[in-house]
């Protein structure tokens, strides 16, 4: 049983990177290979093999569960990498194996925050008010779905360059998030930001825009995470660890 368990662990988060440590805690001979999408350049250290790139859709991802004797994947992905966690699901399902979900929790709102949830980016573009001034902090594949708003004078911040020409009143800074409230406040003061567009990622990493804009009274476009089908989902590393070690016991 667990001697011969080799567990997929879709990786890309932060809280992937500790979920080696904490499975081996509790299935000390588990083989993990843990997966990136290939996205940035600089792959975080995460003390099992890796390996870089899509599979290859589901029938990629099936057919690499069975050649590899996957018994368990984990799915760690970002909370909006809603093609990787569909195919797990699928490939799980086909390939006849479970799959167990790492999800940091959603955040929410204060009772005095101006947030304005909604489904899809195509969403968050169509709500930004003419001539406003927003912060849009999305990834380099997803600022396409806002360029058409050349009414609004926008600044995109984001860690890679964008494959698009953005518009010419638009500012684009390329780094990675502020890491305090304070930081991100004196961006949103001196790009005179009047509307922060987010994804719900969730976790404390990137939720100092949300901060900053909750202390200069700034209105939220919030953009809700994709649903997903109803895989066991945990919320915490150790929990992870723990359901994987139930589920290889029943092997
Ligand atoms: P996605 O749209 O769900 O994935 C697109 C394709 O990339 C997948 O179908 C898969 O290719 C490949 N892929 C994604 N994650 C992989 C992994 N861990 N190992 C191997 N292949 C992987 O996700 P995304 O393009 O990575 O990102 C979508 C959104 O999530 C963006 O908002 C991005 O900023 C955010 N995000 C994602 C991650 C992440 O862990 N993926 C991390 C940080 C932020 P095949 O179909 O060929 O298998």
């Amino acid at each position: 049983m667990t001697e011969s368990a080799r567990i997929l662990l879709l990786a890309g988060t932060f809280e992937a990177r500790s979920v080696p440590k904490v499975v081996a805690t509790h299935i000390p001979d588990a083989g993990i290979v843990a997966s990136f999408a290939g996205a940035v350049a600089e792959l975080p250290e995460i003390g099992v093999p890796t390996r870089i790139g899509g599979f290859g859709g589901i029938d990629g991802l099936t057919s690499y569960l069975h050649t590899q004797g996957i018994s368990l994947v984990i799915d760690a992905t970002h909370p909006f990498a809603e093609q990787m966690s569909r195919n797990a699901s699928a490939a799980c399902t086909n390939a006849g194996i479970p799959l167990i979900r790492l999800v940091r929790p959603a955040w929410a709102p204060h009772p005095s925050d101006t947030w304005r949830s909604v489904r899809s980016l195509d969403a968050a573009a169509a709500a930004l008010p003419p001539g406003s001034r927003p912060l849009i902090a999305v990834g380099r594949k997803e600022i396409g779905k806002f360029l058409h708003r050349t009414d609004v004078a926008a600044t995109v911040r984001m860690i890679e360059p964008p494959g698009h020409t953005l518009p010419p009143n638009w500012t684009l800074i390329l780094a990675r998030p502020g890491k305090s409230a304070p930081e991100e406040g004196n961006l949103l003061r001196d790009r005179e930001i009047t509307h922060v567009v987010s994804k719900n990622s969730g976790g404390q990493r990137s939720f100092a825009k949300i901060a900053a804009a909750r202390n200069l009274k700034l209105p939220v476009i919030m953009i809700a995470r994709p649903e997903l089908d109803n895989a066991p989902t945990y919320e915490s590393v150790e929990e992870i660890g723990a359901a994987a070690l139930a589920i290889l016991r029943r092997d």
